[in-house]
């Protein structure tokens, strides 16, 4: 059975800390090396209903993509809900690694895995790695269809790819618009839309839309665009994580078992339609 250590090792191989943004807080937040390994929970957020999992689970390990901390913080006192999860973990032997934008702009990053749920074949990163020779790492994705869709179709396809949340898929631009090529960024995407539009693509899958950016990139006739639920877009690579922690650990005779938690934590629970049109 592995070690802490060695289970935080081959997840550093995989998503380097030094590979993350300078305001990011990844890594072990929780956890003795020396702790032995058996069972592994992977989820988007360290929020106390998956930290209730994996104690039930009696995982060893919990690995997330969101920080629990991402500023500086002087207490971990449970009075708070970060607290509280870090007193339930530690109080069950329950060690916590974040793998953040160091897993975005991986080679098999977080955008990969979007990609590959909403029937996209990737071509290359949205914003290359300036350090990657190979041309694989970076953030985002820019994919294209075995076939074009019309937009509507296309929607329809990556809403049933992507996990249910109550929000579902927004989408702006013509739905008979023919799409055959497709960026996508898993999480927050409206800081990258001039890489969208330098990509040319004919639409654009995200999360976390906001009414400016997008009104903008509509009115520059830009490409159409998708936007999810952020949990939803980030989900696909928990999947992704534990078949590469699977293999890892096949590889060196671990019996590892990993899980990958299905509790939705969008903070979104109910979507109403608004039926009537302007009075
Ligand atoms: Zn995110």
């Amino acid at each position: 059975m592995p070690t802490l250590s060695d289970v935080i090792d081959a997840l550093e191989a995989l998503w380097p800390a030094g590979r993350a943004e300078p305001w990011d807080a990844v890594g072990l937040v929780c956890g003795d090396p020396q702790a032995q390994v058996s069972r592994v929970l992977l989820a988007v957020d360290p929020v106390h209903e998956v930290a209730a999992e994996a104690i039930r689970l009696g995982a060893d390990l919990l690995v997330t993509h969101h920080p629990l901390y991402l500023r500086g913080t002087t207490t971990v006192a449970a009075t708070g809900f970060k607290g509280r999860v870090v007193h339930d973990l530690i109080k069950h032997d329950v060690a916590l690694h974040v793998a953040h934008t160091n897993a975005d702009r991986a080679d098999p990053g977080v955008s990969d895995a979007l990609a590959a749920v909403v029937g996209l074949r990737v071509t290359g990163p949205l914003v290359p790695d300036a350090d990657d020779p190979a041309g694989r790492r970076g953030l985002g994705r820019v994919g294209e269809l075995p076939v074009p869709l019309r937009l509507a179709d296309f929607a329809a396809q990556a809403a049933r790819g992507l996990p249910g949340t109550a929000a579902g898929l927004r989408v702006a631009g013509d739905p008979d618009r023919e799409i055959r090529t497709v960026a996508v960024c898993g999480g927050s995407g409206d800081s990258l839309f001039d890489a969208v539009r330098a990509a040319g693509v004919d639409a654009y899958l995200t999360a976390d839309l906001r009414h400016h950016p997008a009104s903008e990139a509509v009115q520059h006739g830009g490409p159409a665009l998708l936007d999810a639920a952020h949990w939803a877009t980030e989900w696909p690579w928990c999947e992704q994580a534990a078949a590469q922690l699977d293999e890892i650990s096949d590889r060196h005779g671990w019996q590892l078992r990993t899980h990958v938690s299905r509790v939705v934590t969008d903070p979104w629970t109910l979507h109403a339609a608004a039926p009537h049109p302007v009075p």
